[in-house]
């Protein structure tokens, strides 16, 4: 049997951080099985849903490299890949539980219901739907309070549900008991767990690998594949990503819960990829840094580590800088450059500074601090170094350091090196902390620099000139 695997993200704002953890995790075992992996978009809850999600998500995942077989953007023998697009293929379904007595109408309004959950919880019972419909015609039910005019349809739970399940990484599972879900809503859209478990079914989808908070809703969807006589795939959960202080990972409170965080930050997107399978997972050998062909070869659901993974974004740094280091210089260059967004000149210039901030930085946003002051639009004097390098006491240094480069005829970095120091250490005498810092100041804007002679090369006479000039100016 060919496995199908599938990730299926909700366009609800910034692509959460889960979905390349979930991306990452299906396609390595889709790719080690040699089946397919499919991107399903589950736009069924439309007060949530965003329009500019769903491209954010082809985009965030694409940047990393976790690319899919089948999906809305692609088409595929499934098609169409949006919930929205497939309604016609729930109804039926509904009819069919509806039918057999394990579904139900239910015209109960919504003031109804949370007067129903505050007096459960009032009187410290456990909450869930009352079944005040169950049974009931419409014009029953219409005569009693609380009757809304469009019903949903519940799933009616049976006393006997099984609640537990085995999951291909946590063995047996189990679930507390599930109140009666809605199926389909007022507006006739599906909930998640009916479109989910009729999407999986239509799409063939053999194993079912979602975070660890699906649990809840498995006995469920177990129960839709049973009435249905529908073959239930297999389900693996995945730990929660958990923050430092181990609680969840959410975008309302930690930037790192968003996926273009990490693409604006600059981190390497195979640091990221690196990262994620980290969390949870571990290759033979204990060895931290591994490719996702390492990952594929050697994938096992026994090697999932269902303990809530630690999202370090320390840790994640000192991949990106680890991977940044092993680019082969033009291809660190050309990352550069298109993170920064510039062409030409500022391009050309920035790709010659590339190798000078390789081994300095971790992300590609830092290398961008660095190099900026090559280009004059970026290129500020930050406020802090002026003061503890631009004082009165400078004045001399960045005279002397002016007139020997003024000199110059050839401004190579050797150039540059041995006339600054023929005029700053040897002329006035300075130690070379004292001769350079100001002089560094004055023409990178910060204290801290790729290598200042090499910058100074980079940067030209003309440029150096007009900025030690600027910085003399009172
Ligand atoms: N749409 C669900 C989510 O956003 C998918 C969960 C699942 O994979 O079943 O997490």
């Amino acid at each position: 049997m060919t496995v199908r695997l599938r990730v299926a993200p909700s366009p609800t704002g910034d692509p959460h951080v889960g979905t390349a953890y979930m991306s990452l995790f299906n396609l390595a075992f889709a790719r080690q099985q040699g089946g397919a992996f499919i991107l399903r978009i589950e736009d069924t809850d439309r007060a949530r849903f965003d329009a500019s999600s769903e491209q954010q998500v082809y985009d965030t995942l694409h940047w990393l490299g976790l690319g899919w077989d089948e999906g809305p953007d692609i088409g595929g023998p499934f098609a169409p890949y949006r919930q929205s697009e497939r309604l016609e293929t729930y109804k039926p379904v509904v009819e069919a539980l509806l039918a057999s007595g394990h579904a139900y109408h239910c015209w109960c309004s919504s003031e109804r219901l949370t007067e129903m959950r505050e007096a459960q919880q009032k009187a410290k019972q456990p909450t869930g739907y009352d079944r005040l419909c169950v049974g009931k015609t419409r014009e029953e039910r219409a005569a009693l309070p609380g009757f809304s005019e469009q019903p949903v349809v519940r799933m009616l739970i049976p006393n006997d549900v099984s609640l537990t399940f085995t999951d291909l990484i946590r063995g047996e599972v189990n679930a507390p008991r599930p109140d009666d879900q809605v199926l389909m809503k007022t507006d006739g859209f599906p909930t998640y767990h009916l479109a989910n478990v009729v999407d999986d079914h239509e799409m063939g989808i053999t194993h079912v690998v979602r975070g660890e908070e699906w649990i809840a809703s498995t006995p469920k969807h177990v129960l839709l594949y049973a009435w249905m006589g529908w073959d239930q795939p297999q389900f693996a959960h995945m730990p929660l990503l958990r923050n430092t202080d181990k609680s969840k990972i959410s975008k309302r409170k930690n930037p790192a819960a968003r996926l273009t965080w990490f693409v604006e930050q600059g981190f390497l997107p195979e640091a990221l990829r690196n990262f994620l399978a980290l969390m949870g997972y571990s290759i033979p050998g204990d060895v931290e840094i591994f490719t996702f062909e390492e990952m594929v070869e050697s994938f096992d659901w026994g090697r999932v580590n269902p303990v809530g993974p630690v999202f370090d974004v320390e840790k994640l740094r000192w991949l990106s800088g680890h991977y940044l280091r092993e680019l082969p210089a033009e291809e660190a260059a050309s990352r550069l450059v298109s993170f920064m967004g510039i062409d030409g000149e500022a391009a050309d210039i920035v790709s010659r500074a590339t190798p000078l901030v390789q081994e300095r930085v971790a992300t590609l946003l830092e290398a961008a601090d660095m190099v900026g002051f090559l280009m004059d639009e970026r290129f500020t004097v930050d406020p802090e170094s002026a003061a503890k390098q631009l004082g009165p006491d400078s004045k001399p240094v960045l005279e002397a350091a002016h007139a020997a480069l003024e000199e110059l005829t050839s401004f190579t970095t050797v150039d540059v090196e041995a006339a600054l120091r023929e005029a700053l250490v040897d002329g006035l005498g300075l130690k070379p902390k004292n001769a350079f810092g100001p002089v560094r100041v004055a023409v990178t804007g910060k204290t801290v620099s790729p290598p200042l002679f090499e910058s100074i090369e980079l940067l030209g006479k003309d440029r150096a000139l007009v900025r030690l000039d600027a910085a003399l100016q009172p």
